[in-house]
């Protein structure tokens, strides 16, 4: 599979029997129908997304972001209980894309909102 955002590879991760897929460069990944919700409810599941947070970040401007598995273009999603994070689906087979470091922030949200609000602030 290819990476829908760099085009690079990707590679599949396992965590717990749910198979996910990383890309090898940007390190975004790709979940198929409902498994981030899968995943999202085991512990230690935040391990599988080792990207920097700063990379995934440059990555969430891109326009136009194709399925990787049935390449149509996908919709943007917002989570509506943290509206900051910004992630693609496809209407089609339901897969969702995260970048580097948006499933471990939709995975513990108080403490990443606790974060980027402090990084806020250092940047004054
Ligand atoms: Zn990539
Ligand atoms: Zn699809």
């Amino acid at each position: 599979m290819q990476c829908p955002k760099c085009a690079h590879e990707m590679e599949r991760v396992v965590y717990n029997d749910v198979e996910v897929d990383r890309c090898k460069l940007c390190k975004g990944l790709w979940f198929d129908s409902r498994e981030h919700q899968i995943l999202k409810a085991m512990d230690g599941s935040e391990a599988i997304d080792v990207g920097d947070p700063e990379v995934g970040e440059l990555f969430n401007t891109e326009e136009k972001v194709k399925c990787p598995a049935c390449h149509v273009d996908m919709i943007r999603m917002v989570d509506s209980e943290q509206p900051h994070i910004w992630y693609e689906g496809c209407s089609v087979c339901y897969g969702v894309f995260f970048d580097a470091g948006e499933f471990r922030d939709f995975k513990f949200h108080t403490l990443m909102d606790f974060i980027r609000a402090f990084r806020v602030r250092e940047r004054k």
